[in-house]
């Protein structure tokens, strides 16, 4: 498992530190974006200042992206295609209004918007809001 962390980070050019791998684990394990304090909350062995600026390293270096939430950040893991020279994540992200979770949805991209000339888009968000599978199968059993 280690190694797997290891070549995970070695893949985007991270150097491999302790806290790095603890927090690269923590996030492999989830199957929803996570904020910070959730971060914080579940990794108990680092405090809030170490756990933002690793997750801004990996942003920074293409192994995590941000989900812009109201006042909140949340953050999951990128595909391949993303590194240092920026980010592809081009997915379409879902908020359950119900268990309050932000899922990636790799398989649902982002249709390319048409742009008046002279307009460059830098990053495209779209985020979606409904019911999210698990809460739907709960209310249909
Ligand atoms: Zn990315
Ligand atoms: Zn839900
Ligand atoms: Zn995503």
């Amino acid at each position: 498992m280690r190694k797997e962390l290891e070549e995970t980070l070695a893949a985007k050019s991270i150097h491999p530190t302790a806290v790095r791998l603890i927090v690269l684990d923590y996030l492999t394990k989830q199957e929803v974006a996570v904020s910070l304090t959730d971060a914080e909350e579940n990794i108990g062995t680092l405090d809030r200042i170490t756990l933002y600026r690793t997750l801004k390293t990996f942003e920074e270096k293409g192994l995590v992206h941000s989900i812009a939430e109201g006042v909140k950040t949340k953050y999951a893991l990128c595909g391949n295609s993303c590194g240092e020279s920026g980010h592809h994540d081009t997915h379409i992200h879902f908020y359950c209004n119900r268990c309050k979770e932000t899922i990636c949805l790799p398989k649902s991209r982002i249709a390319e918007p048409s742009l008046p000339a002279r307009f460059q888009a830098q990053e495209i968000s779209l985020t979606v809001k409904g019911i999210c599978n698990k809460c739907n199968s709960i209310a249909l059993s």
